[in-house]
């Protein structure tokens, strides 16, 4: 039975049977999306879903990386929870794998840092794209993004949108959540019916944590790094590959001083053994916040 072709590259008539060689499969027609929503599920990401839902745009896929280094409960709590409710708006949940974090540690030999910050390429940017890609290969989608000026420094100057977003595969990028404050965006998560976080998204446990998120790692999270840490093994100068740079963290090295030091009063953390700093420690002075826009924060 002939249909009406939806793949927008050519004028013709579809036969979802036989195919034109061009245009998508009937499932993938379905998810076709006018807007995609990059999601944590977080707390700027519920907002934007909920605005999105109040605007009453249609086709609109919510994208959730999952990066393979959540927290537990985010993954098995939050997550579904959150993809039942935007299933409830009459939008559609996607998830994109990633490696995970313990695989480019592997091959990177080393953590990510902040001025080596593979990890969001890796575990966010590569697999979005990916996808990004396979649902929308003629770049007809909106990326939408929870980003505000008011969350940092670093985005203050964030742009109200991107005609071709280079970390979107040139797709349209918009923030319009970009000018507000904390309070209008909590009102829109209550609006949701969700009540707004008191700490960031847990999507991912971060390697530019701060004391306040490592304070929230439990056992689970601790024995992971660890392991992690154990198998990386040492730099040729003798240097534990750690997570955390210990001369960051008034040397606590290894997960489990970082959370000795994360527990303790500013400034009075005392390690066991001082680390001496090294090139990499001076270069990281100069360190600077994640820069990509949207994808961590
Ligand atoms: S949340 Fe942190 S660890 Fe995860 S990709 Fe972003 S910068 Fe890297």
């Amino acid at each position: 039975m002939a249909d009406e072709c939806v793949c927008n590259r050519v004028v013709c008539t579809y036969d979802p049977d036989f195919g034109c060689g061009l245009a998508p499969t009937p499932q993938e027609q379905k998810l076709r999306p006018h807007f995609i929503i990059r999601s944590s599920y977080g707390n700027d990401s519920i907002a934007l879903i909920q605005w999105a839902y109040e605007q009453e745009l249609e086709g609109v896929v919510v994208v959730y990386s999952d990066t393979g280094w959540a927290r537990k409960w985010w993954q098995t709590e939050r997550v579904p929870q959150a993809e039942e409710w935007v299933k409830s708006l009459g939008f559609t949940p996607v998830q994109v794998k990633s490696v995970g974090m313990e695989a480019i540690v592997k091959q990177h030999k080393g953590w990510p840092f902040r001025l080596g910050q593979f990890c969001t390429d890796e575990l966010k940017i590569a697999p979005m794209q990916a996808w990004l890609a396979a649902h929308d290969p003629d770049k007809r989608a909106v990326i939408l993004t929870g980003v505000r000026r008011e969350e940092s420094e670093n985005r203050k100057t964030a742009p109200h949108y991107r005609l071709k977003s280079p970390n979107d595969g040139g797709r349209c990028m918009v923030s319009p959540l970009l000018e507000f404050t904390e309070s209008r965006r909590d009102e829109l998560i209550s609006r949701a019916g969700f009540v707004p976080l008191d700490h960031r998204s847990e999507e991912c446990r971060c390697i530019n944590a701060g004391k306040e998120d490592i304070k929230r790692f439990d056992e689970d999270d601790i024995a992971t790094i660890e392991r992690i840490e154990t198998e990386a093994g040492y730099t040729s100068k003798g240097k534990p590959r750690v997570m955390y740079r210990p001369n960051k963290h008034l040397g606590a090295t290894g997960i489990r001083q970082i959370v000795e030091w994360a527990r303790s009063a500013r400034g009075k953390y005392a390690a066991p053994a001082a680390m001496p700093p090294d090139d990499d420690d001076i270069a990281e002075q100069d360190e600077v916040a994640c820069q990509k826009e949207g994808w961590c924060g």
